[in-house]
């Protein structure tokens, strides 16, 4: 067992949701950060550089890179910058850390993932887009590289969690992929038709960021995560069941071969789970309140309603057809939801393009990197002719 838990870690995506909590547990356990990245938001960057002083810091967009030089000007222990997706590739390969965490949202996260893994990182994976894109890229690479892959995601955390006796994991028959259900749960397509971008920001258990937020609200997170675990767990897409577990105190379970069934739960709070990435195999104290089993009153079991939220059925549609069929449902999203929260689009759109793109293809067999991101533009144009 480590007895000095200090750990180095590069960390993608730092100013969003995942991000910053992921520099609340760096914090209380006093980690190193060897770099940063980021998309735009700079003041939280320069911020961020102020407390943990990393030795290199990626920006992706161009603009926001050159107003990140501007500020750090003159500071004689400013980080060196990279710039671009080619600078946030450069970082994710760098040796320095431990442990790489992609919280990136998007395909964006894939290359860095790839690099992160390549040149011999053990990967803390949020970044489940990297998994649904490429998935048989990213495990093969994990696989040749012999490093380790971490999920930071709750119910990917929980089943890895649930599965650390290696000997009973051998006997995993089942996983049960727990879904809040989001804030439109239980509703129509009828009542679902007229709802807006602040409607389903909402979301009533998790905070997280918006491109996720609306994902929960579609129910499309929970087809990507199912896709996540089947690259995780190496399960088929039948052997994941989704429960609908409404307070997410569950965060997800497995049953073995003799029916014994093994879930984690916890408060919803994803300090935990980005903590175990980053710990494991150890366990430390954690900011995160206790679980109170004297207040909890209930916990509330249903099932997910695919004839509905249809971007859940073209998931397991674009699973089971394999090759970029999930890449194709991905770029779909992506591109779906930026219309939607940009008011260009309804709700149910978002499924009906999902669903439409995953159904006008075969898209089975092997992939390159280079056909992952033929099909997402070729997803994306989908969008942009059917809307
Ligand atoms: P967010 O929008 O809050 O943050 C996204 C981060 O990615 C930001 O730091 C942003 O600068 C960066 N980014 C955006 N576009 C980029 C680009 N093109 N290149 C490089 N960086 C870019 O998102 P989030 O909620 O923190 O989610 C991050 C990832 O974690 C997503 O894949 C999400 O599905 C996953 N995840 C999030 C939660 C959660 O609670 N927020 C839970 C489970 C999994
Ligand atoms: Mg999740």
């Amino acid at each position: 067992m480590q007895q000095n838990p200090t750990k180095t870690i590069t960390l993608l995506g730092s100013t969003g949701s995942i991000g910053t909590q992921s520099l609340d547990v760096a914090r209380m356990h006093g980690y190193r950060v060897f770099g940063l990245a980021a998309n735009s938001r700079v003041e939280l960057l320069a911020r961020q550089i102020a407390e943990f002083h990393p030795a290199y810091v990626a920006v992706v967009d161009p603009e926001a890179y050159d107003r990140l030089e501007a500020m750090l000007a003159g500071q004689p222990d400013a980080p060196r910058l990279l710039k671009g997706p080619e600078g946030l590739r450069q970082l994710a390969a760098m040796d320095g850390p431990d442990v790489v965490l992609n919280a990136v949202v998007g395909i964006a996260g894939l290359a860095a993932s790839l690099a992160a893994v390549e040149s011999g990182h053990d990967l803390a994976l949020a970044n489940k887009e990297s998994l649904v894109t490429g998935g048989h890229l990213v495990t093969d690479a994990v696989r040749r590289a012999g490093v380790k892959l971490l999920p930071v995601d709750s119910e990917h955390s929980a089943i890895f969690q649930c599965l650390q006796d290696a000997h009973a994991a051998k006997r995993l028959e089942k996983i049960l992929l727990t879904a809040s259900g989001g804030p439109f749960y239980g509703m129509t397509a009828e009542q679902l038709r007229g709802k807006t971008k602040a409607d389903a920001l909402k979301h009533p258990n998790w905070n997280m960021g918006a491109k996720i937020t609306i994902d929960s609200a579609t129910l499309m997170n929970k087809g990507l995560e199912l896709i996540e675990a089947v690259w995780l767990f190496g399960l088929p897409e039948d052997k994941i069941q989704i429960v609908v577990q409404r307070e997410s105190v569950i965060h997800s379970a497995v049953q073995f071969a003799d029916h014994s069934v093994i879930a984690q739960m916890g408060v919803p709070d994803m300090r935990i789970p980005i903590q175990y990435a980053l710990t494991w195999p150890d366990r430390l104290p954690s900011p995160v309140p206790e679980l109170d089993f004297a207040s909890m009153t209930k916990l509330t079991f249903g099932t997910a309603d695919e004839e509905t939220f249809r971007c859940l059925a073209a998931c397991k549609k674009a699973i089971r057809k394999g090759g970029l069929g999930p890449c194709a449902a991905n770029g779909a999203n992506e591109e779906a939801v930026r219309l939607f929260l940009e008011d260009k689009i309804g709700f149910l759109d978002i499924g009906r393009l999902v669903e439409g793109v995953v159904d006008s293809d075969s898209f089975g067999g092997d992939y390159t990197l280079a056909d992952v991101y033929e099909c997402d533009k070729m997803a994306r144009s989908y969008v942009l002719s059917h809307i």
